[in-house]
């Protein structure tokens, strides 16, 4: 039985339609996972954007319009905020700030560990964006 050890990092390049948008990756995630070879360890799914979230839950069209909803409705893009005297998006700053840029799972005899409603996805808060990266990096051994 092997034990080697290693970094697996995988860069997926994305884009949003919409001001709002959930985009589901957990196929991505997985595969990125099974590419790695790793069997025992974290992945950590990660973007390195500062009006862009990852969320770890139901993926289903009630609750996904419910999530942008609550952003709308604790996080109004008309704030008042002071960040809109040079840009127009304060709204999804705050947004990213709060829910968190990054999400990190278990991997367990080469599974990822995830509840039934817990699939994976990039919180867009600013969109459209053409180029949105998504850093998958998988840390373990084989
Ligand atoms: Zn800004």
């Amino acid at each position: 039985m092997s034990n080697e050890c290693l970094t697996y990092t995988k860069v997926l390049t994305i884009s949003s339609k919409k001001r709002f948008e959930l985009i589901h990756i957990t196929d991505e995630v997985i595969k990125a996972v099974r590419e790695s070879g790793i069997k025992n360890g974290l992945v950590l799914v990660f973007v390195p954007h500062a009006t862009a979230a990852v969320i770890a839950n139901e993926y289903e069209h009630n609750i996904v319009q419910d999530y942008i909803e609550w952003v709308r409705r604790y996080v109004p893009q008309e704030g008042g905020w002071r960040h809109n005297m040079i840009d127009d998006n304060a709204h999804a700053h705050i947004a990213s700030a709060i829910i968190g840029p990054s999400r990190t799972f278990p991997i367990v005899n080469g599974e990822v560990i995830r509840g039934t409603w817990q699939e994976i996805m990039v919180f867009e808060l600013d969109g459209p964006r053409y180029r949105r990266k998504v850093v998958i990096q998988v840390v373990g051994c084989k």
